[in-house]
């Protein structure tokens, strides 16, 4: 964890506490056991050292002269939904970004906190009539998910959220606040659209570029199982020439055999999405309904509110993925799938190192989730997940945002060409690691 080396019952927190009053939890104080908790519940028993509930940025101004004077781990924390529970280090402090949930709409830009909830900044946004491509779960923080890139249903069309990042502020180890855009520290601006959550500093504020809000036609096509290997086919087949309006997820369950369904969305009508879904095989059962861009996000948001247990690993396919070796990784088990989103389109057409976000030629981004219910241990789990990761033989690639704890030489999968670069902006603004943490730049 950086050249962090105190232990938490080393630590004084006067200091801090006197800055922050009863916004600083520590582990006696009433709310800590419920306020420390993960989404990942796999990493429930972590017990940080001290949470602090941040509001303004002199808070977290505070919070990182605390840490890095007393070489205690540091986080931020933004919507809690790290795979690998990195923001809710152990005996380390949590700087808690929840309070930075303000979102506001000025013409064509939407200004808004790093710890909003994407279910609040779709509602706040769509009831203004805007959009800004963000991922789908209700309860994923904009601040984690703005950072590692953000793919979402509109990405085809309108790119990452990353790419609509027209400018942050961040306070950064050393307890300045900088504004950074394409034009100001603009080294510092490129590294913060897909270099990762937890390296550089902590932002407390993000600018987006938004669009009208579209109508959108979602669909779902339901498939019996053993269509796997024919469904990945034509769902390539689909996507290599398909409009930018239309994004598809191919996903399998495991089972004997798997099954494979595909569920999408259209920025358009139904007339001009049927003659594209004709080139899928015939479905046993078709939804299809128009619907606003509240409605459609409202739909997508599912996801539990206070999480569960799990272990997900991710790929970027670059070529084409075997639908047959998907069926063969899968059979047999339970409790996993693997998830296949379309990329290409709008955020295709940036070059690999226009942002940190290197997977620009990717055809598809690739999660392989398995849940730990029903006795499954975390390293049976951990085992299917590899199995799955390393069986696609997508090569080194991966999507930060699915961060794993295991997946082999991380900083290239996550970062291809990139490393060098965001490893020089890191030594820049956080010399010293004070953010440092396992998978940290
Ligand atoms: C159920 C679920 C659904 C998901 N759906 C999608 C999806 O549709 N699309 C998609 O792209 N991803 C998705 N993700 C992945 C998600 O983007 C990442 O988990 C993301 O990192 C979560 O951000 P967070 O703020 O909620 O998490 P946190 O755990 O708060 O933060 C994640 C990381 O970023 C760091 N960080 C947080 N805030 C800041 C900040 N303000 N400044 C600097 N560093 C910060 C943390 O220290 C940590 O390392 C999903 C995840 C889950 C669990």
């Amino acid at each position: 964890m950086g050249t962090a080396t105190a232990t938490a019952a080393d630590t004084d927190w006067t200091k801090l506490r006197k800055r922050l009053g009863s916004r600083l939890v520590l582990p006696q104080d009433t709310g800590y056991d419920q306020l420390r908790l993960p989404y990942n519940e796999i990493y429930s028993y972590r017990r940080p050292a001290a949470i602090a509930k941040c509001v303004k940025p002199e808070d977290v101004q505070a919070c990182l002269d605390f840490a890095s004077h007393e070489r205690i781990p540091v986080a931020a924390r933004s919507g809690r939904h790290s795979y690998a529970g990195y923001s809710v280090p152990d005996n380390g402090l949590v700087v808690e970004l929840s309070g930075f949930d303000d979102v506001q709409v000025h013409g064509t830009r939407v200004q808004a906190g790093p710890g909003t909830r994407l279910d609040n900044f779709y509602e706040t946004i769509g009831a203004q009539g805007r959009s800004v491509p963000a991922g789908s779960c209700r309860s994923v923080g904009l601040g984690g998910l703005t950072l590692g890139g953000g793919i979402g249903v509109t990405a085809r069309k309108y790119g990452l959220t990353c790419d609509n990042l027209v400018s942050a502020k961040i306070v950064t180890p050393d307890g300045c606040l900088h504004t950074v855009s394409e034009h100001q520290e603009p080294d510092l601006f490129w590294a913060l659209r897909g270099g990762g959550g937890g390296n550089f500093g902590i932002v407390t504020s993000f600018t987006f570029r938004s669009f009208p809000a579209p109508d959108i036609t979602f669909f779902q096509l339901t498939y019996p199982a053993g269509m796997t290997a024919e469904l990945f086919g034509a769902w390539h087949d689909l996507f290599d020439d398909a409009p930018d309006e239309l994004w598809g997820i191919c996903g399998t369950s495991a089972g004997t055999p798997p099954t494979t369904n595909v569920v999408g969305t259209y920025i358009g009508r139904t007339k001009d999405l049927l003659a594209l879904l004709d080139r899928l095989p015939k479905p046993a059962a078709r939804e299809i309904r128009e619907m606003t861009y509240l409605e459609t996000m409202r739909f997508f948001a599912g996801g539990y509110e206070t999480g569960f247990p799990f272990v997900a690993s991710s790929r970027m396919a670059y070529d084409r993925i075997d639908g047959t070796k998907v069926a063969e990784l899968l059979t047999g088990q339970t409790e996993c799938r693997i998830q296949v989103d379309s990329f290409g389109g709008a955020l295709g057409r940036l070059a690999p190192d226009d942002t940190a976000f290197p997977h620009r030629a990717a055809k598809a981004s690739v999660q392989c989730y398995v849940n730990v219910v029903g006795g499954r241990t975390e390293a049976e789990g951990r085992r299917i997940v590899a199995s799955l990761r390393d069986g696609l033989g997508l090569g080194t690639t991966g999507y930060v945002n699915y961060i794993d704890p295991e997946m082999p030489d991380w900083p290239t999968a996550y970062y291809g060409r990139n490393v060098a670069r965001l490893k020089k902006v890191r030594r820049r603004y956080d010399p010293d690691r004070v953010l440092g943490f396992a998978q940290g730049l």
